[in-house]
């Protein structure tokens, strides 16, 4: 079978079709032909390395598929052969306090696939049967390899760690990218009023079609200044941020009093200096949050079979053109998912 490996870091020619032997699953694991492969940032941060961060190379990448089992290891009872999946990238030891409290995440055997195992991005991958969940029969492959990741990210950060309530309002930065689309949807869900970013006038509009109820192109536009006009000057209950350097200061001094601030990346660097006194005197409250746990998957795959959230493909790719997607990716030209088709 062909996989997509990563053995130095580099550039697109770092990312290596190679042939390996079909895996065989073990106990409580399965096999699944992968049909999609959704492209996410973190497989070019991969790819290009992280300064700081040791990544265990070689890695195939790839955090998001969905596909059809094909083989199943001893003791697994959840899926059949057959049966189509969405494949969930957090795994974990399944035992320990952290898993057992659904708080996988902080398990000190969690691996996000593609990140710290080998990943989707193959025609045949082996995993626990707890990461392989039914894909809801309407949904394509493409879609369905398009959500896991982001949509799980964006649930922790809005409903675990901030609690967004009805009623509140919720900056949303980067509103155009991969967690921002999810983060404007999961934050209409819960009743918010959501305020996006996004660079261009076109994506603003988009944004909007998405349930914005209001943007902000940043480039012609001082966001903070937006956000004070928008909210009489009271500012956003929350903000939600992964963009990191470029606009963490500004985006705190986009919170109310009291407000919160959920980050999940720093795509712009990771160094920032932040004014405790501001961060005391408003009472603000700052979250860090990775991934999500495998447990809020089936509450998010119920909202996208009842139409309350749907996934957002900008294009599908040839498995071959797996370069492609990483430059799309990185380039920004994509306004949601980038999705490999497998097979
Ligand atoms: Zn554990």
């Amino acid at each position: 079978m062909r996989a997509v490996v990563v053995r130095e870091h580099g550039g697109f020619d770092a990312l290596r079709f190679e042939e390996r032997d079909v895996p065989e699953p073990g106990p409580l694991e399965v096999r699944v032909s992968v049909r999609a492969v959704g492209l996410n940032h973190l497989d070019t941060w991969v790819r290009r390395g992280v300064p700081g961060h040791t990544f265990p190379l070689p890695l195939v990448g790839g955090s998001d598929g969905a596909g059809v089992v094909d083989a199943l290891g001893p003791g697994v009872t959840t899926v059949s052969l057959g049966d189509e999946v969405i494949l969930v990238p957090g795994t974990s030891c399944g035992l320990c306090e952290a898993c057992t409290s659904g708080n996988d995440p902080l398990c000190r055997q969690y691996h996000i696939l593609g990140e710290s195992r080998d990943g989707t991005c193959a025609e045949s991958v082996v995993l626990p049967a707890a990461n392989a969940l039914p894909k809801p029969p309407a949904m394509s492959f493409e879609d369905a390899a398009s959500i896991a990741l982001v949509f799980q990210t964006s649930w922790q950060m809005l409903v675990d760690k901030v609690r967004v309530q009805p009623g509140e309002t919720v900056l949303v930065q980067a509103g155009g990218s991969g967690v921002g689309i999810a983060a404007i949807q999961i934050a209409n869900l819960f009743g918010a009023r959501v305020i996006a970013t996004a660079g261009t006038p076109e994506k603003c509009a988009k944004l909007a079609a998405l349930g914005a109820h209001e943007t902000i192109d940043y480039r012609a536009q001082d966001f903070v200044q937006e956000v004070k006009k928008l909210t009489g000057r009271r500012g956003v209950d929350v903000v939600f941020e992964h963009v990191g350097g470029e606009t963490f200061q500004r985006s705190i001094r986009c919170l109310a009093w009291g407000g919160r601030l959920v980050t999940c990346g720093a795509t712009t660097g990771g160094k920032v200096d932040i004014n405790l006194h501001e961060l005391f005197f408003k009472n603000i409250a700052l979250f860090g949050s990775t991934g999500g746990s495998k447990g809020v998957m089936p509450a998010i795959l119920r909202c996208f079979e009842d139409g309350r959230l749907r996934p957002v493909v900008d294009r599908v790719l040839p498995f071959d053109d797996v370069a492609e997607g990483h430059r799309i990716l990185e380039e920004r030209e994509a306004f949601g998912k980038v999705v490999l088709r497998v097979s």
